[in-house]
């Protein structure tokens, strides 16, 4: 077996890289650090260190980072980075950069970028040659999915649906044949909106998932069909209130959404008719053949293997 040399890092620097704008091996690394989402507790041991050495902080919201920090009694240097100004922040981090300071960029709650404030800045860094490093932790959209229970093999994250209904239900009408798991970030006070249109989107015996206020006091999750989910938001007020992930079920496979009529056909024709009888009018009304069909309306009847 022929061995792959792994990239070298001068191959995974940028084309900008050069000995003027960025001295290979010299600078200070921009550290992209997930925060709870929640629970303090949750911030690593790494992201601690990480953020108790930068030379600066980039924060989402500089208060609500501080009383992080002050919780960890951590000290740093802070500015803000929102989404008006990352492209003035981005040249004050590349600046702390050049002059050999750590810099650690956190949003207000989990992980950097994810649907949060962030991007311009890896990129204004990439581009200028400087190392990037991922200090992983919390995001709701995955702690969402690792309770869900819902198929994990391939998941697609939707972010934030528009909150206009017909962008809202344009962005769902193109899901709606998506056979990986959806991972929606939800604002409370839409959820029920959320819902009739993923319900009528979808159908209403899609299952889904809602984790509400992941890792906090009031943690709660809620399993059903859309419709029954529809019908929870609408009595339940505590689902009026928190943070909230929808997690959907994807699309059945043709073969799936294929096998699961057959089946509901045969079930409403063999009350009436002789095994037969109901295969052949099911195979019909449904493309499948008569083989498949036959062999299928035997073992719901009790004869087949
Ligand atoms: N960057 C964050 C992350 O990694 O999860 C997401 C930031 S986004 C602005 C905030 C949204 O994330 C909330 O509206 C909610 O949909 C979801 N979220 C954040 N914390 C949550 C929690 N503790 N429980 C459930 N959902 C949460």
């Amino acid at each position: 077996m022929v061995k792959r040399r792994a990239p070298s890092r001068r191959i995974a620097r940028t084309r900008k890289d050069s000995p003027a704008n960025t001295p290979t091996g010299t600078g200070g690394t921009l550290h992209v650090v997930a925060t709870p989402i929640g629970n303090l507790k949750d911030l690593s041991e790494r992201a601690r260190e990480v953020l108790a050495s930068a030379g600066l902080v980039a924060a989402e919201d500089t208060r609500h980072t501080q009383q992080l920090l002050q919780a960890h009694g951590i000290r740093a240097r802070l500015v803000s980075v929102h989404e008006h100004n990352e492209a003035e922040r981005a040249a004050e981090v590349l600046q702390a950069l050049a002059g050999g300071a750590n810099v650690a960029l956190v949003s207000d709650a989990g992980t950097p970028l994810v649907s949060d404030p962030g991007l311009r800045i890896v990129r204004a860094v990439i581009d200028a040659g400087f190392d990037v490093r991922a200090v992983p932790g919390p995001c709701a959209a995955i702690a969402a999915l690792s309770i869900a229970g819902l198929e994990t093999e391939r998941f697609a994250f939707e972010g934030f649906l528009p909150a206009k209904a017909a962008a809202r239900r344009a962005r769902l009408a193109a899901l709606r044949g998506d056979s990986r798991t959806l991972i929606f970030y939800e604002a409370p006070h839409r959820l029920r909106e959320s819902l009739e249109d993923l319900s009528t989107a979808f159908g209403p015996a899609r299952r889904a998932v809602i984790a509400r206020e992941l890792t906090k006091l009031f943690e709660t999750v809620y399993r059903g069909s859309l419709e029954e989910l529809m019908q929870r938001a609408r009595q339940d007020a505590d689902l009026q209130r928190g943070e909230i992930v929808i997690v959907v079920e994807g699309a059945p496979s043709a073969a799936q959404a294929q096998a699961a009529e057959i089946e509901h056909v045969l079930g409403v024709l063999l009350a009436q008719l002789s095994v037969s009888q109901a295969a052949d009018l099911a195979a019909a009304l449904t493309g499948a053949s008569r083989n498949t069909a036959y062999r299928l309306a035997l073992k719901m009847s009790g004869q087949g293997a």
